[in-house]
């Protein structure tokens, strides 16, 4: 039962803050990044480190309470809260320790995409993971992590070395290869559901300066860039990573106002090899396609392009997004594409396809739980508007999309570009693993404690 006395000694044994409903603070602490997610947890236990994860941990399966875990806060569903239980809340978590000798960062389950990015360039270091540097890391890896860095470093789980885990039960073990290897390869991939892990250690590689940036077409000139791009990428140097964008210019500066508004064809690109070799390697992309009407592709910091997006994304729009893994772009897909996105509500809403092929194909499909290594992209279709009432209208558009474009793609899709979609989905997607994730279930969280995420249930 919970009473004042419950929650005193909850309160007590935490050395972070315990957020309850009518407590300053709490309608802050509640927001999720995803504005169109509106939960009100019952308790968020602000966790500070290991100790309170386990005192959380054992509270919410003591008083049996719907439990969430929190890193950055998001997830497209809002699956770091939920209503009504206990939100545990590690994004004051965040130390991080970078070991230049030996290429490693460990890294707390706090942290953001721009906190790794940070401590690891004065290293001349980065760890392979997304392209947003507000993202949170820890559900970014956990349901499998990709970025500019995927095409020659693999996905986020490919990197990651081990992992410090709070357990259902409370207990705490570390995975890794040699030690819980099940629950180490459950967790590549998994997402958050066989428990809270509080430590992350990542395989760093030698980044600083690269050559990147955003080139945008008009989109008339839309399927010509597609039906190259898809022929330029299984070609072009690992080193080099271009996704491709069905977008509109933002109304906004620093882009020029004769181009605020129009709908586009983007390819948004990072290349981390030797900068003076560079130009040569983008060259096909200037010389082979029609002149673009904007091209911003220069050198730069790496955490600097990992930010380009950040002031056309502040917390709180409107977001709905479906993804699907993508084999191959054959015309009659574009076809669709093209006449979707022409009907995009918003200037925000985008088609974007992520390149995960490269050395994310030289990882076996069972080797860890993430399954599709097939697939050239990972697809997400993304309404997003800062107006609430367009909340519907953004997810029609997305549905919508997505049901033209499905016959075209692999099944299952990036778990972190799903809302919550159901039981056949999840199982689309992790395809042959997904028995043996049951199985991992079953032996570390059997009562399915850990349910607010892509939910592998118990068998
Ligand atoms: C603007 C934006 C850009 C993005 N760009 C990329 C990208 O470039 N590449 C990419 O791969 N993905 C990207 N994503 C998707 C992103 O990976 C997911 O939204 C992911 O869920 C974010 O993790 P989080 O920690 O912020 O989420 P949260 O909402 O905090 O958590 C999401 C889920 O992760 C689990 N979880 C979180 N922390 C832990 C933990 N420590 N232990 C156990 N489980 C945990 C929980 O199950 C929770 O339900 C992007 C998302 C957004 C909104």
């Amino acid at each position: 039962m919970l009473n004042d006395t419950t929650l005193a000694t909850l309160k007590a044994s935490l050395r972070g803050e315990l957020i309850q409903r009518n407590e300053p603070g709490y309608e802050e602490a509640r927001q999720l990044y995803n504005g169109m997610i509106d939960k009100r947890p019952r308790l968020i236990a602000r966790c500070v480190d290991v100790a309170d994860v386990i005192t959380a941990v054992r509270f919410g399966r003591d008083h049996e309470l719907l439990t969430a875990i929190r890193g950055g806060g998001h997830n497209g569903p809002g699956l770091g809260s939920c209503d009504d239980g206990l939100v545990i809340d590690l994004s004051l978590m965040k130390g991080i320790r970078v070991d230049p000798a030996n290429c490693t960062v460990r890294v707390g389950p706090g942290c953001t995409q721009g906190d790794v990015d940070h401590a690891g360039h004065v290293f001349g270091l980065a760890v392979p993971a997304g392209i947003v540097s507000t993202t949170g890391i820890a559900g970014l890896t956990l349901g499998g992590g990709h970025g500019y860095l995927t095409r020659q470093y693999g996905l986020t789980i490919d990197n990651l070395i081990e992992a410090d885990v709070v357990l259902a039960d409370g207990s705490f073990v570390t995975a890794k290869a040699s030690q819980h290897e099940d629950l180490f390869w459950a967790l590549r991939g998994g997402g958050g559901n066989f428990g809270v892990v509080t430590s992350f250690v990542y395989r760093a590689h030698p980044v600083s300066m690269v050559y990147g940036g955003p080139i945008f077409w008009e989109v008339k000139d839309a399927r010509q860039v597609m039906q190259w791009y898809r022929e330029f990428l299984p070609q072009a140097p690992l080193e080099l990573c271009p996704f491709l964008g069905l977008k509109t210019v933002p109304s906004t500066d620093p882009f020029p106002k004769e181009i605020w508004g129009k709908k586009i064809c983007a390819l948004i690109s990072c290349y981390s090899g030797a900068l003076e070799e560079a130009a040569a390697v983008i060259e096909p992309m200037r010389q082979e396609l029609p002149p673009p009407i904007l091209d911003w592709m220069g050198p730069m910091p790496f955490p600097a392009l990992q930010s380009l997006f950040d002031p056309l994304l502040p917390k709180g729009l409107q977001w709905y997004w479906k993804g699907d893994f993508v084999k191959e772009l054959s015309d009659p897909a574009i076809d669709v594409h093209l006449e979707h996105a022409a009907r995009a509500p918003g200037a925000l809403s985008l088609m974007h396809l992520y390149p995960i092929d490269g050395v994310v194909h030289r990882v076996g499909p069972n080797d860890t739980a993430w399954s599709c290594r097939e697939a050239t992209w990972s697809m997400v279709i993304a309404g997003i508007d800062a107006d609430p009432a367009q909340a519907s209208a953004l997810a029609a558009w997305a549905r919508g999309y997505w049901e033209a474009v499905h016959p075209y793609t692999l099944g299952g899709a990036y778990v972190n570009f799903m809302m919550e979609e159901g039981e056949e989905r999840i199982r689309a997607t992790y395809g042959d693993n997904y028995d043996r994730l049951v199985a991992i279930k079953n032996q570390y969280d059997p009562t399915n404690f850990f349910r607010v995420n892509q939910n592998i249930k118990p068998g």
